[in-house]
């Protein structure tokens, strides 16, 4: 029987300035590096069992039975620079489907040149695939939203970068590929037909119980708010926050040169594209606020009274700062046993983070020997340390069970840099087991086990990763 997927294609029917249809291009001799079976049947996909036709099909090779791949058209501000006209350069969704916990869409990314390539060649190499499958499974087995890994596949072809390098192609999973940019591109051409077209596409598909565009801005304010927020409480640093990389879902998408810091230092960058920091660590609650005001800005036209509604949504959007500080205090005093958070616990937090500042505190290490109240080897027992351990105690004395709280809100292990780097080049020059590894480790981020114990270390001075490029 032939792999089956209950593909709705609700995307197709919106007006067609919003996407382009197209096939993927074929590529010369493709192999599945993993198919993600778990993922497949939440998704109702059956019959995934012939790894010959789920290669030929997550290759693009093939295009499954009752899909309609289509490239979608996007704008964006990129590093705060306007640019009208992005899309789907290499990346094209085969289709929708609907599950009982909603619509998601299935994305080829990799699959060869579009109309929005511009001047690239559509592809990917495989670094960027196993990048993206493990550092986003790993964000999901955390408790964040994300976009999903559905298949990697090598192809057998090469990609020309600085180098030759192994092509491949990654099938991703999301609640949908609706961005800000999807909004801003209609907004810049006063396409009214289409904004309103994609307005109530987003509405049903994300935020039904919302009754206008004002109700929409704030509940994907919301959800953007909760987002960063948990970002934070792990370390995370997405790299990108360009307004085509923003959801409207309030998953995180695009995997580019995003990282979970080491080494704690408010102000960390990794991105060797971002020279001025302006998608730094501690900027991030600032810049999803300045994203936010993008999408503010495009749903006014959809308002019958232009001046009330730049009031209303100025409001929204400044509403945003103390929702990122709320989520923030809830996601940090839990990582420190605390259930019921006060306005008080900030100083706690804050003076635990400026500590670990300046010994250079591994970030995930030190939460997580707090958690399983060790002797705290990541930080130095200085004095400082020893009057902030006094004053936590003290405060941990008024909650049921702080311990067993911290254990479900610190991972053990996280998808660490070097690692990934590691498991990259281990690709390259054929052996996969690496990945595959550290796949099954990130699926238990909070369980300690000896297995996990070396992937628990920062990188030594010869293995730190200083930058990590762009996706492309
Ligand atoms: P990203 O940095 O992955 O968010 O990509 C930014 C834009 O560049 C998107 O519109 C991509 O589709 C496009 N793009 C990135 N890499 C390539 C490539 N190799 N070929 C064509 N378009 C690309
Ligand atoms: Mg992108």
């Amino acid at each position: 029987m032939s792999l089956s997927i209950p593909f709705a294609n609700t995307y197709g029917t919106l007006p067609p300035q919003l996407f382009t249809r197209m096939k993927p291009t074929s590529v010369a001799n493709p192999s599945l590096i993993a198919f993600n079976h778990d993922l497949a049947t939440e998704l109702g996909i059956e019959n995934a069992e012939d790894n010959a036709e789920l290669t030929r099909i997550f290759a693009g090779n093939e295009v499954p039975h009752g899909a309609d791949p289509l490239a979608q058209l996007y704008a964006a501000h990129q590093f705060g620079q306007w640019n009208p006209q992005l899309g789907d350069g290499r990346a094209l969704m085969l289709g929708d489907v609907k599950t009982t916990k909603g619509r998601f869409d299935i994305q080829l990314k990799g699959s060869g040149p579009t109309p929005y390539s511009r001047n690239g060649d559509g592809r990917s190499w495989l670094g960027p695939v196993l990048r993206e499958y493990v550092i986003s499974e790993a964000m999901h087995a955390l408790g964040i939203p994300t976009t999903r890994a559905l298949a990697a596949i090598s192809t057998g072809e090469q990609v020309f970068r600085e180098t030759a390098l192994p092509g491949g192609v990654f099938t991703r999973v999301a609640a949908s590929h609706i961005r800000v940019g999807t909004f801003q591109v209609l907004a810049a051409r006063r396409d009214m037909e289409g904004l309103k077209a994609l307005f109530e596409h987003a509405v049903e598909r994300h935020y039904p119980e919302a009754k206008d565009p004002l109700e929409f801005l704030q509940s994907v304010i919301q959800a953007q708010a909760k987002l960063v927020a948990k970002w934070m409480s792990v370390g995370f640093i997405h790299g990108v926050m360009n307004t085509d990389n923003c959801t409207v879902s309030g998953e995180t998408i695009d995997y580019g040169p995003c990282a979970f810091m080491d080494e704690f230092h408010p102000m960390q960058v990794f991105s060797s594209i971002d020279r001025h920091g302006r998608y730094a660590y501690g900027n991030q609650p600032d810049i999803i606020v300045w994203n936010m005001a993008q999408l503010a800005t495009c749903l006014v036209p959809l308002m019958p009274d232009t001046d009330q509604s730049v009031k209303d949504f100025t409001e929204a959007v400044h509403a945003m700062p103390k929702m990122l500080h709320l989520n923030w205090r809830k996601a940090f005093t839990a990582k420190l046993g605390i259930s019921s958070p006060t306005a008080e616990d900030d100083v706690l937090i804050q003076d635990l983070l400026r500590i670990m500042t300046d010994e250079k505190a591994d970030f995930t290490n030190t939460f997580r020997a707090l958690s399983d109240n060790i002797a705290n080897p990541p930080l130095d027992q200085s004095d400082a340390f020893a009057s902030w351990m006094q004053r936590w105690q003290t405060r941990i004395e008024r909650e049921d069970n702080p311990y067993a709280l911290m254990r479900t809100t610190n991972p053990y292990i996280i998808p660490r840099n070097h690692q990934i780097e590691a498991m990259i080049q281990s690709a390259v020059d054929g052996d996969f087991a690496p990945f595959h590894r550290l796949n099954t480790l990130l699926s238990k981020p909070f369980e300690t086990s000896a297995e996990a114990l070396p992937y628990t270390h920062p990188p030594m001075d010869d293995e730190r990763v200083e930058a990590t490029f762009c996706g492309t």
